[in-house]
């Protein structure tokens, strides 16, 4: 075989290669939302927009690609995991989100649920407690375009006051309680949606509502999350 035709050979079956793969990921991420989300009980059509959108397969790790659009959680390194593909839907659904809405996340992890919210609203904020993460999440958010999230690194109980007031939070990590200062940063009408239960047991997803002289809370569903924790036990130098 010639040089050219050899190079063109490699050239063509490495593009060929590329495509079926992302074919293969657009293929997966429609089933997903056709058969997880639809076939469940998410009906926004917004919410099934976004996940449609977001290639979840850039927020995992390289080994575990080909399981991105699986349905269940991964693991996403320094013992964090990104959550189901459902379990992002139902929450992102459970907040009634407008364009217009700026959103508070805890617990960035991989930047997925970030990048999910991110299509919906006009901007978001979020923290993570390991920095490892929240160092490789706001690359990744960058790298992949979504420029009205931002990314802190730290405790989030005590949310993000100089963003403050937020027309929804989002806890991404199971919590003992409900954190107050979370609470005092919610607009007036605004939801929050957290795990709250035990450690390590099965906890509660719950959805609260601020009204003007109350704050609601309603049970949805039993969930299992990694916990909330109050300091990042990885990083030495803190
Ligand atoms: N939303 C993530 C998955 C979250 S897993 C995603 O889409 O990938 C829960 C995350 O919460 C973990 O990364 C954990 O480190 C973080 N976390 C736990 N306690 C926290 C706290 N107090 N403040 C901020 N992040 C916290």
């Amino acid at each position: 075989m010639s040089k050219t035709l050899l190079t063109v050979t490699i050239v063509l079956f490495i593009g060929c290669g590329t495509l079926v793969g992302q074919t293969d990921f657009a293929t997966q991420k429609e089933q997903m939302v056709r058969i997880q989300l639809q076939g469940r009980d998410i009906t926004d059509i917004e919410t099934l927009s976004a996940l449609l959108n977001v290639r979840r397969h850039e927020f995992v790790p390289e080994n575990l690609k080909n399981l991105a659009y699986t349905d269940g959680p991964l693991p996403i390194g320094n013992g964090q995991t990104i959550s189901q593909p459902y379990i992002v839907a139902f929450m992102t659904q459970a907040l009634r989100l407008k364009s217009n809405h700026r959103v508070l996340e805890i617990g960035t992890g991989s930047g997925y649920q970030a990048a999910v919210l991110a299509k919906i609203v006009d901007s978001v904020y979020t923290i993570e407690i390991v920095k490892d993460l929240a160092t490789t999440a706001e690359k990744r958010l960058k790298r992949l375009g979504y420029d009205n999230v931002n990314v802190k690194w730290g405790d989030g109980y005590h949310g993000w006051p100089s963003k403050a007031p937020f027309d929804a939070v989002m806890v991404t990590a199971g919590a003992d309680s409900i954190p107050q200062p979370l609470i005092d940063q919610l607009k007036v009408g605004g939801r929050m949606i957290i795990p709250v239960g035990p450690h390590h047991g099965v906890r509660q997803l719950v959805l609260i509502t601020k009204k003007k002289n109350e704050v609601r809370t309603k049970s949805l569903m039993a969930v299992r999350f990694v916990p909330f924790t109050r300091k990042d036990s990885i990083d030495p130098d803190r």
